[in-house]
């Protein structure tokens, strides 16, 4: 971290050619469970995670934003006064800086006037691997969102930080996610999960109990990518509303388990499959932030694993490489795994003993070689503090 923030000072004068005035910092997260209930108006339980996103920033004494990142070749910049939405129409920017350029406008939208700040240059590097469900894309917005309302002295809470960063990445980017990642990232706590109501926005930290317990969350990315913006998120997103609409709902949140059987009478095949892991997946957050509670961070594998079958075979958004991960760790000592994230590649979750943990490293490996498949990147992550500024 400290290394990280050295990196972005040191490339910021390189870049700019001054030092910045402050470092900000916000992390990715794991979701340890409760997978597409997000935009369901459903039940989350992430954790803000050991690797973040650092910006370097100074004022600017016109209305310039530039903005560069150690993980993109091109410095871009906009004029303030021509952040508009035409501007930041999904795919007019295009590439990574439709993120920090979205959030700056979207703080516009919820109330900043954006036509009495001063422009910025801002600087951004990050350890959070990106594209692989780890949501660098959230540790980019929140650390932007916190840095640029600092500057700017907004005194906007958290929460409408974390909209800002939703709304960025719904309209800038195009990609049409929920709000728990920038919720993990802005309300994250040392050794504690988010857990989100995503209809009333009530947000608590719950234990994980993870060193009581002498277990260890270890994240296995696998190669494969996958592309939120695009294909098979969307699909399921809008499958989602099909079946809230087809049964009268405001939205599957208010679909019960008892309900079920109805609802597959009346709705397609494939459509009730997925209605089907967004119910289970919300009573699964549920019965997991409850026996967390009871029961301590030993108890919950189970519905780990329920979660992973339910988004492999309902939802149907696991791949080879992920549903190979979770059983060979189940098969080496986890007493729980699952996919995580939004799914079509990026990374597996293993609840691990920690006397098993490199054991259970060893064996991923070799199972990914015997397959074919691409080395996958195998780390522990802990529950850690949620966006801060450093200096
Ligand atoms: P994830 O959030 O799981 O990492 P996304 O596809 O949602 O994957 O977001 C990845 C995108 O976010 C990248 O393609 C890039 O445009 C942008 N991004 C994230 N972190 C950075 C960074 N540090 N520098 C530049 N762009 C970034
Ligand atoms: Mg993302």
């Amino acid at each position: 971290m400290s290394d990280l923030r050295d990196d972005a000072r040191a490339s910021f004068a390189e870049v700019f050619g001054a030092t910045p005035d402050g470092l900000w910092s916000a992390p990715g997260r794991v979701n340890l469970i409760g997978e597409h209930t997000d935009y369901n108006d459903g039940f989350v339980l992430p954790f803000a995670i050991d690797r973040r996103t650092v910006v370097a920033l100074t004022v600017r004494d016109d209305r310039m934003l530039r903005v560069a990142s150690a993980h993109a070749g091109e410095l871009v910049e906009i004029d303030l006064a021509t952040l508009t939405p035409e501007r930041l129409a999904p795919g007019r920017l295009g590439g990574w800086a439709a993120y920090p350029l979205g959030v700056a406008w979207a703080l516009g939208q919820l109330g900043a006037d954006l036509g009495a700040v001063p422009g910025v240059d801002l600087y951004v590097d990050s350890d959070v691997s990106v594209g692989s469900g780890l949501s660098s894309s959230a540790a980019l917005e929140c650390s932007v969102a916190l840095a640029l309302a600092d500057t700017w002295r907004l005194g906007f809470d958290r929460l409408t930080l974390a909209k800002a960063g939703r709304l960025a990445e719904n309209t800038a980017v195009g990609a049409p996610t929920g709000i728990m990642d920038q919720v993990a990232s802005l309300f994250g706590e040392s050794g504690a999960g988010v857990f989100l109501d995503c209809r009333s926005l009530d947000i608590q930290q719950v234990d994980l109990g993870l060193a009581d317990a002498a277990l260890e969350v270890v994240v296995i990315v696998t190669e494969t990518r996958h592309d939120l913006a695009s294909g098979g998120y969307a699909d399921r997103k809008a499958s989602c509303e099909l079946a809230a609409r087809t049964l009268g709902l405001d939205s599957l949140r208010d679909l019960t388990i008892d309900a079920l059987p109805r609802a597959k009478a009346l709705l397609d095949d494939t459509t009730f499959h997925r209605a089907r892991h967004v119910v289970t997946e919300n009573q699964r957050v549920l019965d997991t932030v409850r026996t967390l509670r009871e029961q301590g961070a030993g108890a919950i594998g189970d519905l780990l694993d329920a979660s992973h079958r339910s988004m492999r075979d309902d939802f149907d958004i696991s791949t080879p490489e992920l549903d190979l991960a979770v059983e060979t760790a189940l098969a080496n000592g986890a007493i729980g795994a699952r996919m995580t994230g939004g799914g079509f590649g990026g990374a597996a979750i293993a609840l691990v003993p920690q006397q098993h943990e490199s054991l259970l490293r060893v064996a991923i490996d070799g199972a990914f070689a015997e397959h074919g498949f691409g080395q996958p990147d195998i780390f522990r992550v802990t529950a850690s503090v949620g966006a801060r500024r450093d200096a």
